[in-house]
């Protein structure tokens, strides 16, 4: 089967709503390239959105879900509960930052951790409101399309939406003359002026954002916001599920914060490629719902568990935080190199192996120039490698490639985007 003749199935079988990156279709994939069904190799900046970590069919993972699978397939932990969802209960509990007493209760998908944190969040609070940013990521769930803020194509004509969420502006370096902590007091005076710091069950956050542009807060901004709802009496939610599992250069962004969140919620790099997501916190918090109120037939499936311990001993073993450093090292001084010859690029930022550049009309208006931006990744796409976009503009050009891609096939990836930039006319 071709990729031509798979597209034409594909649009007599698929529903047009869920669309492709690319046209080519995967015939399979490792550690840095995905080949496609017509014998071409990708070289993967996307990493599934940040999934694959560990690369794709990464050996302890493969052998961990062989073993499982074998075993047993599925039997609900809420009918006939087994180990492996504990060891991954365990391992949230250890990995996430903080010392305190935590615990963990596991999903399928990131949007559910996101709704299943909200629930949380209001049990133990008693509280309504929720306190989400602008820019932010948060699923495309009924709740997390509410807590979304990005309208083509998350949520045109989806609603009506959930209510008590309030928006309030993000710390955008780029865009915003504030520092952290100003940027937060900015944020704080919204909450108390209009929302009531009485009423807030929690504060939502993704300490880098993902799908609205790769944002990396000023510094200061994630921890005021936390120390304000420590004081008023609600929940930190820390949105992992994109910068966790040693993207970032850590197991988690927020240590970068200096922020041990109340919750955290994970998906994406967690499962190994197998879908699974978690919701950890603190004891206290995690406690408070009733017996019962939380779970879902699936969640925390056996064979998604063995792939995610099979994932965290592979990050372990092979120091993936360290490998996402390395990546940061290797790719920002390129960035930054095409960035001086380039007057569309604005910014190069992010963390670890989470990197991107916002592009813009040249002349220091920081106009947001999606059609470059997509006309760049298209050469990319052309060159071999899969580039991924992202922003509420559509303007930037991310960067996410499997912590173990070789280092050879990284810089053949850099070569690509070098010429990308080149080819397409200013
Ligand atoms: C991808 C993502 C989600 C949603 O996860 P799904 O598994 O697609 O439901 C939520 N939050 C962030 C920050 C994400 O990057």
């Amino acid at each position: 089967m071709s990729s031509k003749s798979l597209h034409d199935r594909r649009r007599a079988a698929v529903a047009p709503g869920v669309s492709s990156v690319i046209d080519s279709y995967v015939s399979h994939a490792s550690g840095g390239t995905l080949t496609d069904v017509d014998g071409r190799e990708w070289i993967d900046f996307a990493a599934g959105i940040a999934v694959t970590n560990v690369g794709n069919s990464a050996p302890r993972v493969v052998e961990a879900v062989r073993a499982q699978v074998e075993r047993f397939t599925h039997t609900c932990f809420m009918v006939a509960p087994y180990e492996v969802y504990i060891d991954v209960c365990e391992q949230l509990n250890a990995l996430t930052p903080g010392t305190f007493e935590k615990r963990s209760a596991l999903f399928n998908s990131g949007a559910e951790a996101v709704e299943n944190a909200v629930k949380i969040a209001r049990h133990a609070t008693g509280r309504p409101a929720i306190v989400v940013f602008e820019h932010a990521y948060h699923g495309r769930t009924n709740l997390t399309m509410a807590l979304t803020a990005k309208n083509m194509p998350y949520k045109h004509r989806f609603g009506p939406f959930a209510g008590e969420i309030y928006r309030v502006p993000m710390s955008y370096p780029l865009r915003d003359t504030l520092d952290g902590p100003a940027a937060a007091a900015r944020a704080i005076d919204l909450i108390e002026k209009q929302v009531g710091a009485a009423n807030v069950a929690a504060v939502l956050i993704e300490p880098i954002q993902g799908e609205g542009g790769f944002v990396v807060p000023a510094p200061g901004f994630v921890s005021g916001l936390h120390a304000w709802a420590t004081g008023a009496g609600a929940v930190l939610i820390a949105d992992e599920i994109q910068t966790g599992f040693c993207r970032t250069g850590d197991w988690f962004a927020s240590t970068f914060e200096g922020v041990e969140p109340d919750l955290i919620t994970t998906a994406k790099g967690l499962g190994g490629g197998l879908p699974l997501a978690g919701v950890t916190g603190r004891a206290a918090i995690m406690d408070a719902v009733h017996v019962g109120g939380l779970g879902g037939t699936y969640g925390g499936n056996p064979i998604a568990c063995a792939a995610a311990l099979a994932g965290i001993e592979t990050m372990r073993e092979l120091s993936l935080a360290d490998a996402a450093v390395a990546i940061e090292a290797a790719m920002v001084p390129r960035l930054r190199a095409i960035a001086e010859q380039d007057p569309r690029i604005a910014e190069v930022r992010g963390r670890g192996a989470m990197l991107a550049v916002e592009i813009v009309v040249p002349g220091g208006e920081l106009t947001p120039d999606p059609a470059t931006t997509a006309a760049v990744s298209a050469a990319c796409h052309r060159g071999g490698l899969l580039t991924l976009t992202c922003g509420t503009y559509g303007n930037v050009l991310r960067f996410l490639p499997p912590l173990v891609m070789p280092a050879e096939t990284l810089e053949r990836g850099m070569r690509i985007l070098e010429g990308a930039f080149a080819s397409v006319g200013r």
